[in-house]
């Protein structure tokens, strides 16, 4: 697999004393949070991996889609304008969202933002193909990456993460790792990495949105068909991948108020920053489903900037 380093690797493994303490379990923080400044967070592992496929099939221009917040989309832009391409991000937005956080960060990159409803994005394939073939016939050469980075090849970038972990602890005495799952990459490249290592670790992917976990499973399936396809034969992988889908609150984006009290929480015992759409999530995920005394790894997947299009939600508290 082709890679083109643009993160800052290997990001630390801390153990959390103070953390760990509070919640009564051993603690582990992966702070993925760390992986580089304005390309900080997970999506920027899987992006060393399809940025290396966008450039060896000459791309002038890279899609991308998500929420109007999206991490994903403000890390592509950012590794976009990094190599020299033409970053395009569709975005469920409207006219009326906030110039902050990570959409202000696209703005200042210049990206161009096709703004989607909600209705459109539900078939973004259809408009990614349509407004590809109009750009190819002007002479750009598209490349196309899903939502949150999540195929064949971006999960390359969590499988990856596994070799750092290994490095850096004793993986055998892990009980289970815990991420968010929005897409679905992080958890399925752990998952990956982890099975071709033969270790008995479990990953706990917590839901953010109201798909159903049956969603996960479906696109980790199709993934882990068409590595089949190019011989790589994983047939166990989803065994251990354990979602779960009762932490979403409302839905996607929306914080509930157990979610902005464990960021508080977090940031005031360690000064761990948690983001109101992923992380909080599965932070209090884990802390209310782990078993007490035993050792997890939790991705701080990142979100840092997102945060601060929250800041009404504080205000109020
Ligand atoms: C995208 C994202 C996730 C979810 O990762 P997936 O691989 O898409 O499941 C988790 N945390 C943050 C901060 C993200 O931006």
């Amino acid at each position: 697999m082709k890679r083109v380093p643009l993160a800052i690797l290997p990001t630390r493994l801390e153990k959390e004393s103070r953390l760990s303490e509070h919640y009564g379990i051993e603690l582990y923080i992966k702070h993925d949070e760390t992986t580089e400044f304005v390309g900080s967070g997970n999506k920027i592992r899987k992006l060393e991996f399809l940025m290396a496929e966008a450039l060896s099939m000459g791309a002038t221009t890279v899609f991308t889609c998500g929420g109007v917040q999206s991490d994903h989309a403000r890390a592509t832009v950012y590794v976009c304008r990094k190599l020299g391409l033409k970053p395009v991000i569709f975005l469920r937005s409207t006219t009326g969202d906030e110039l902050q956080g990570n959409f202000l960060l696209n703005t200042l990159m210049g990206s161009e933002i096709i703004r989607v409803t909600k209705e459109e994005y539900e078939n973004i394939d259809e408009i990614f193909s349509c407004e590809k073939e109009r750009r190819e016939r002007r002479g750009e050469r598209v490349y196309i990456i899903p939502e949150g980075g999540t195929n064949a090849t971006g999960i390359w970038g969590y499988v990856k993460a596994v070799d750092e972990l290994e490095e850096q602890t004793n993986l055998e005495e892990i009980e289970g790792i815990y991420c968010a799952v929005g897409s679905g990459g992080t958890a399925l490249g752990l998952a990956i990495g982890l099975e071709v290592k033969n270790y008995r670790t479990r990953v706990f992917g917590v839901n953010v949105t109201k798909r159903p976990g049956t969603f996960y499973y479906n696109r980790m399936k199709d993934i882990l068909k068409s590595l089949e396809e190019k011989g790589i034969n994983l047939p166990h992988v989803l065994d251990r991948i354990h979602i779960m889908d009762e932490f979403s609150g409302p839905g996607y984006a929306i914080p509930t108020d157990d979610d902005l009290k464990i960021i508080s929480e977090v940031a005031s015992i360690s000064g761990m920053i948690l983001d109101p759409v992923y992380t909080a999530k599965a932070f209090r995920g884990m802390v209310e489903s782990a078993r007490k005394s035993r050792k997890y790894v939790f991705i701080h997947t990142g979100g840092t900037f997102g945060i601060f299009a929250f800041a009404k939600f504080f205000e109020r508290r």
